[in-house]
């Protein structure tokens, strides 16, 4: 099954680790890549993961761990909705990892729609310090557009009274959000801040390329810039309001020569795993938006490494690796270095081609927003392509200096 990588490359560190302990979730949000884009593999899987898989997913890490003497392991837990799992087991998962990772530096972190957030869930999160993702789209007349329930109820009071919970027990909370396409971008934004959030993300929407068409028929060529531009701006002038915006940072990081943080923009890979409910092991579980099955690697946990899972030929792990090309088609764009042609996902066309990468060589379908936004990022930090250049090479011969007198 296992296929060499690129000669001469070593194989990436993975320190992130993705486990999906509940396949089934409380609510229905209409764009779900889980649930609403055409992949109905979560219904065949184990609603919660049991402990068989739970305990051999964290052998397996371990194993990884030891092999390449890693120090520091994060465990994030996803879902579906992962507080379908219980506080209780959640509480002995943590446990059980804690007992057998050998690193001294773990951390958890969960990603949930906090509608059933309990005194239960609070005192696990607060014995094990775990950081606190929330999945809100804004003021109620937004999220509750999207964000429903399985009657088709809005869900905004509930997850209001689960942040209210989380504050009231003096634990801190970020935020993610899907842009909400042509809303008002300051209302979503200061609501999010009043709410207490201090960390915030805003998400591109996970669209195909012919959702993206009806979307610029009703939004405009770049609704994703039109809605973060603002954004951005009053964030910029209000520094000092102490809140970080992820996708800001990020872009603002990469304009002055640094790599990007994540697999959304640069194209550098995605050191990260997802392990299913049923123990396969999965990467950039949002490739269920593309025809095909594109995140499926046939591998898990009981038959299957983590390094078999790095060294695999299938799309995912060379995405794992950072061997996927840049999109031929961006080889001209000025931000061909900075965003990469996105995020893998946006840049999915339906083709011919024989190989999965031919339906992958395109921009992302954001490529417009992106350049905006760049733009905007750019003028006000006042560091031109040539300058992000110039500083990238400069920050790389730092590090090979570096990497010279450690070795
Ligand atoms: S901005 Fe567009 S053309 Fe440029 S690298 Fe990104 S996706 Fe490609």
């Amino acid at each position: 099954m296992a296929a060499s990588q690129g000669v001469g490359r070593p194989s990436p560190k993975v320190k992130s680790f993705i486990l999906k302990i509940a396949s089934r979730c409380n609510i229905d949000c209409t764009y779900c890549y889980v649930y609403h884009k055409g992949d109905s593999s979560w219904a065949t899987k184990p609603k919660l993961m049991p402990p068989e898989v739970q305990k051999q997913a964290i052998n397996r890490i371990s194993d990884y761990c030891t092999a390449h003497k890693l120090n520091e392991v994060r465990l994030t837990f996803h879902g579906g909705e992962p507080t379908l799992f219980g506080a209780r087991e959640f509480q002995q998962l943590c446990e059980y990892a804690q007992k057998n990772l050998p690193v001294d530096d773990l951390r958890f972190a969960i990603q949930t729609n906090a509608t059933l957030i309990t005194s239960e869930w609070i005192d696990v999160f607060r014995r094990f310090d775990v950081s606190i993702g929330v999945s809100i789209d804004g003021p109620k007349h937004v999220h509750d557009r999207h964000r429903i329930d399985h009657q088709g109820k809005g869900t905004f009071e509930r997850v209001r009274l689960g942040l209210n919970a989380l504050r009231e027990a003096g634990l801190s909370f970020g935020a993610l959000c899907v842009i909400p396409l042509g809303q008002k971008p300051l209302d979503v934004h200061e609501t999010l801040l009043d709410l207490g959030f201090k960390n915030i993300d805003y998400l591109f929407p996970d669209v195909s390329l012919k959702e993206h068409i009806q979307i610029s028929k009703e939004f405009g060529p770049t609704p994703v810039a039109d809605f973060l531009i603002p954004i951005f701006e009053y964030w910029w002038q209000n520094s000092s309001l102490d809140t970080n915006v992820s996708i800001f940072r990020q872009i603002a990081g990469i304009v002055m020569g640094g790599v990007s943080i994540n697999d959304t923009l640069g194209g550098e890979g995605c050191p990260y795993i997802f392990i299913e409910t049923n123990g396969e092991l999965e990467g950039l579980d949002v490739l269920k938006i593309c025809d095909g099955d594109h995140g499926v690697s046939g591998l898990n946990v009981f038959d299957h490494t983590v390094e078999d899972y790095i060294r695999h030929e299938g799309l995912a792990s060379m995405a794992l690796r950072g061997d996927i090309p840049k999109p031929s088609l961006c080889s001209s764009c000025p931000e061909y270095t900075t965003c990469g042609g996105g995020y893998l996902p946006h840049r999915f066309r339906p083709t011919d081609s024989e190989q999965a990468l031919g339906n992958f060589d395109y921009p992302s379908v954001w490529c417009a927003d992106i350049l905006s936004i760049f733009d905007t990022v750019r003028s006000n930090l006042e560091v031109s392509v040539s300058e992000t250049i110039l500083r990238r090479k400069a920050l790389a011969r730092v590090k090979e200096k570096r990497s010279r007198e450690g070795s």
